[in-house]
C-alpha cells in the first residue's frame, strides 16, 4: 500500500503540485498497523485532481475532498485548507483553500493524526506527533477546549483513537471532554453512532466503554444501559444491550437482529428449540451477554437433530398423503408438532416413524 501510496504522490507532483500522505496511514504506518484507506493532503485543488485523475476519481465531492480509487487503494485527496467561523459546534463555517502544509496541519485533531510524508517515503512532523506517538498519547493540536468547542465529534474521535491504539488520553483532553461533554447532545445520531461503531468493534472495546462511563458520556449520549455492556465483543450484541433503537440509525436487518437477540436473551440458550428457533449466531450472541460458554452453545446447537424444517424426514406431501386430506392451514401445527417432538428426542427423525405417528394423531 506505501508504494502505491508514493506513486500516487508522485503523480501529482509530476503535474506540478506538492503532495503528501497525511492522518491515519501515516500514524498507523509508524505504529505498523494496516490502514484501509489513505489520506492525501495537497495544493492541487479539487478540479486539479479530477484532472490528473480523470478516469478513477469517484464522481461525489465532499467539502472539497475528492476519493480517487486506483490501484485497488481508496485515497481521499484534501486540499490545503484553512477552517473558520465554526458552526453548531460540529463543521466549519467557512473552508479557504491555502498553499501552506503548516497551516493545513495546524486545523486536524491531535498530534499524532498531523504527520506526512513525502513522496519519497520521508516523514514531516512539524507538529511533534510522532513524539505522542511514541508517547502513546491523544493531544489535541492547540488548546483542547478550544477544539472540542469548534467541532465536538473531536471528543468521540479522542475515545475512538484512545480505545483502537490503547493509547492514553493526554490531561488537557481528560479535562477539556468533561468541560465540554455536553456539546455531545448536538450531534446527530448518526454521527455518534458511526463513533460508538469503531469504538465498540474494537478488540478494546472494554477500554473505551470504561472511558465513556468513566467520563459520563454515556448520559450525553443517551446510552442507559452502557455500564451492563459486559462480556460481550460483538457490536450488534452491544447496541442490542443498549437498547436505543428509538433514537439511533438501524437498517432493517440489523433492526431484526437486534428484536431477534433481545427474544434470545431471555431464554436457554442450550435450548433445542431456542437454538432452532434462532440460530446459531443470535443464540450465541446472546449468551455471550449472559456470559456463557460460545463452545457449548455451538456444540448444542450441532447437536440438535434438525435445523430447519428442510432437515425433517418428512414432507407437506408425505403427511397429506397419509392422511389423504387437501392442504389447510392445520399443516402448520402438525408441523410444529413433529419438529417439536423431533427436536427434544420424543420422535427419531425417520419418515415412517413420524407418519405413523401423525396418522395416529391427526387422521
Ligand atoms: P482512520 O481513517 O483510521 O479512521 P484517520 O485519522 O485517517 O483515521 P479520517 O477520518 O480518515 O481519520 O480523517 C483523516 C484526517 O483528517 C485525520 O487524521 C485528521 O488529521 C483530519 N480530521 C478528520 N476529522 C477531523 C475533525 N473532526 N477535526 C479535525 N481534523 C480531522
Ligand atoms: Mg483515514
Amino acid at each position: 500500500m506505501l508504494e502505491a501510496a508514493l506513486k500516487f504522490l508522485k503523480q501529482i507532483n509530476d503535474s506540478g503540485f506538492t503532495a503528501y500522505i497525511v492522518g491515519g496511514f501515516v500514524r498507523d504506518h509508524i505504529l505498523g498497523i494496516e490502514s484501509s484507506d489513505i489520506d492525501i493532503n495537497t495544493n492541487a485543488t479539487p478540479k486539479d485532481i479530477k484532472l490528473i485523475f480523470e478516469d478513477s476519481c469517484l464522481p461525489s465531492e465532499d467539502y472539497g475532498s475528492v476519493t480517487v480509487i486506483k490501484w485497488g487503494v481508496r485515497f481521499e485527496i484534501t486540499t490545503f485548507r484553512e477552517e473558520v467561523n465554526y458552526v453548531d459546534n460540529r463543521r466549519p463555517g467557512e473552508v479557504r483553500y491555502i498553499n501552506d502544509l503548516k497551516k493545513d496541519l495546524l486545523r486536524r485533531d491531535f498530534t499524532i493524526n498531523a504527520i506526512c510524508m513525502d513522496k519519497d517515503g520521508n516523514i514531516i512532523d512539524l507538529l511533534d506527533g510522532k513524539e505522542d506517538i511514541d508517547k502513546r498519547i491523544i493531544r489535541t493540536i492547540g488548546c483542547a477546549t478550544e477544539r472540542f468547542e469548534e467541532d465536538c465529534l473531536r471528543i468521540l474521535r479522542a475515545i475512538r483513537f484512545a480505545t483502537i491504539l490503547d493509547f492514553d488520553l493526554d490531561e488537557d483532553v481528560r479535562s477539556a471532554i468533561k468541560e465540554k461533554k455536553f456539546l455531545l447532545k448536538k450531534l446527530s445520531y448518526y454521527r455518534k453512532r458511526e463513533e460508538l461503531d469503531k469504538i465498540f468493534a474494537s478488540s478494546n472495546a472494554k477500554k473505551g466503554i470504561r472511558m465513556l462511563l468513566d467520563f459520563g458520556l454515556d448520559e450525553e449520549l443517551e446510552l442507559p444501559n452502557l455500564d451492563k455492556v459486559n462480556e460481550t465483543n460483538n457490536l450488534i450484541g452491544i447496541w442490542s444491550v443498549l437498547d436505543v433503537i428509538d433514537k439511533y440509525p438501524f437498517n432493517s436487518n440489523e433492526l431484526s437482529l437486534i428484536k431477534n437477540i433481545k427474544e434470545a436473551i431471555k431464554l436457554n440458550n442450550f435450548d433445542p428449540m431456542a437454538l432452532y428457533s434462532y440460530g446459531l449466531y443470535v443464540n450465541t450472541v446472546a449468551g455471550e451477554i449472559k456470559g456463557l460458554d460460545k463452545k457449548k452453545i455451538t456444540e448444542s446447537y450441532v447437536n440438535i437433530p434438525i435445523h430447519s424444517r428442510r432437515d425433517l424426514a418428512v414432507t407437506s406431501e408425505d403427511i397429506l398423503i397419509s392422511l389423504n386430506k387437501e392442504p389447510g392451514k392445520y399443516l402448520k401445527e402438525i408441523f410444529e408438532d413433529i419438529i417439536y417432538q423431533v427436536l427434544y428426542r420424543r420422535l427419531p427423525n425417520e419418515k415412517e416413524v413420524i407418519l405413523d405417528y401423525i396418522v395416529d394423531k391427526y387422521k
